[in-house]
């Protein structure tokens, strides 16, 4: 399987099925990004950051912001939320009996998200885990090397999580590594995911901000500058 990547205001994004990026990842490892509107516009002001996406193994639209500017772009692409790429890449470790890791959010967090996906998944190898609430990451990474886990789930918020990942990098280089934002929250049932009917419109982001209206600041101005710099991209080019 090839990757079939289309651009974004200087962004290769793919434009796999959920299935093929699977499949994809899975046989290739490396890092998946799952890029959203509020991290292109921090790429745009962090070189090093726009460095480590566009060298990413894997670049999935978490949601409709990208999909919509894509759309304006003339590309269509299928949508793949990073938890629930997340969720079916641990339903795939546990088949495939692969080990994993989880790295981040609040200790209790990530000892509930870990407790509730034994659960579900009883026979999954679990070899590390750790909070993401630390100053020096270099135990961690060594931990990681030590146990050489075939997938690593890193839950840091961006860019943090990306530049963690972009660290482990050389030291895991047969691993798949995804950063998930604040889906152990939702895994640890801690935090409640917007209806499937939402979901499905593609307004869990609303849902989101909605719920929690700090979120505002992360999508105003940043989303209609976004939507401005696709449509100016679309007009007169990048
Ligand atoms: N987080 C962390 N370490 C930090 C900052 C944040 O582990 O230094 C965790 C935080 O507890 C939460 C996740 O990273 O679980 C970020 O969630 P958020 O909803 O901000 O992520 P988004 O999906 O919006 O990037």
């Amino acid at each position: 399987m090839e990757r079939n990547i289309v651009n974004i205001l200087g962004y290769g994004v793919d434009t796999f099925s959920f299935e093929d990026a699977i499949n994809y990842i899975i046989d290739r490892h490396g890092q998946v990004v799952t890029i959203n509107p509020e991290m292109i516009e921090c790429a745009n002001k962090d070189n090093n950051f726009k460095t480590i996406i566009n060298n990413a193994e894997m670049v999935v639209p978490d949601g409709i912001g990208v999909q919509v500017g894509l759309k304006i772009l003339g590309a269509s692409v299928k949508r793949i939320p990073g938890i629930d790429l997340g969720k079916a890449l641990l339903f795939r470790a546990e088949h495939l009996n692969k080990s994993v890791a989880f790295v981040g959010a609040k200790s209790e967090v990530v000892e509930n998200a870990v407790k509730n996906i034994k659960s579900e998944l009883p026979n999954l190898n679990i070899v590390y885990q750790h909070d993401g609430y630390f100053v020096d990451s270099s135990d961690i990474i060594n931990s990681l090397k030590e146990k050489g886990p075939d997938f690593v789930f890193v839950a840091l918020g961006s860019p943090k999580q990306e530049f963690f990942i972009s660290e482990l990098k050389s030291v895991l280089p047969n691993s798949v590594m995804i950063g998930l934002g604040g889906s152990f929250d939702v895994w640890a049932g801690m935090v409640k995911r917007a209806p499937k009917i939402i979901q499905r419109l593609g307004l869990e982001w609303l849902y989101r901000t909605l719920s929690e209206p700090s979120r505002i600041k992360r999508i105003f101005p940043t989303l209609p500058v976004f939507v401005l710099k696709v449509l100016k991209e679309r007009i007169i080019g990048r």
